[in-house]
């Protein structure tokens, strides 16, 4: 298992603010970010690929399985190769993958899960609020429609609980991101400054 990459997951329903800590997070040199939903919004919509996995993304639907780890797979390679991606240097860490259960079993070559990070929100409407706003900033189709995001919710809350009961309890580490961003972060790095830094 030497060649595995060492990963922290991260899991939050939309709007939690997964991809801005995310993004914070991989500010130190010890951390490589990727994110499957920039990864397929990156996809040119003009290939016959990226027509098909845009049509599922603004309906709210996942990519298949074998699909999303074959895209995910070429991405961390190539970013390997461009000497971007160091893994004997940094954590993967991963946001928006694995979403269910067969996608985390067809990760297990791939990756060594060490950590991971669960966002949770009780506060449904701060969700709702949030997902406006994003929907308005970045002009993202699945953010606009309410009956798409509660779909998105609905399918999140049942993958994600399939998923995190794959991984033993004690990696599984859970913050309250009702409170504002900074909080969840300062929350996060409480935890995991000294092991990711
Ligand atoms: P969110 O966390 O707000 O759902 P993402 O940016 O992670 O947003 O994902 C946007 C969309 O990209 C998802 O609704 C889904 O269609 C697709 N997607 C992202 N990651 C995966 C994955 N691991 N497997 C299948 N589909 C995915």
């Amino acid at each position: 298992m030497d060649n595995v990459y060492k990963s922290v997951l991260i899991y939050g329903p939309p709007g939690s603010g997964k991809g801005t800590i995310s993004k914070f997070l991989s500010h130190s040199d010890t951390v490589f970010h990727v994110s499957t939903g920039d990864i397929f919004r990156a996809i040119d919509p003009k290939t016959e690929k990226g027509k098909q996995i845009k049509k599922l993304i603004d309906a709210g639907v996942f990519v298949p399985d074998d699909v999303t780890i074959d895209i995910w797979h070429s991405f961390v390679e190539d970013k390997i190769k461009k000497g971007e991606y160091k893994p004997n240097e940094q954590f993967l860490l991963l946001d928006g993958i694995p979403r269910t259960l067969k996608q985390a079993i067809l990760l297990e070559k791939y990756i060594s899960v060490e950590y991971i990070i669960v966002l949770e929100m009780k506060d449904v409407k701060k969700l709702i609020d949030r997902l406006k706003n994003r929907a308005l900033i970045e002009k993202r189709l699945d953010d606009v429609d309410e009956k798409i995001l509660q779909k998105r919710m609905d399918i999140y809350l049942n993958d994600t609980t399939k998923v995190l009961k794959h991984y033993p309890k004690d990696r599984i580490y859970n913050f309250n991101a009702d409170q504002n961003k900074l909080e969840v972060i300062k929350d996060i790095l409480g935890k995991f400054a000294a092991i990711l830094g």
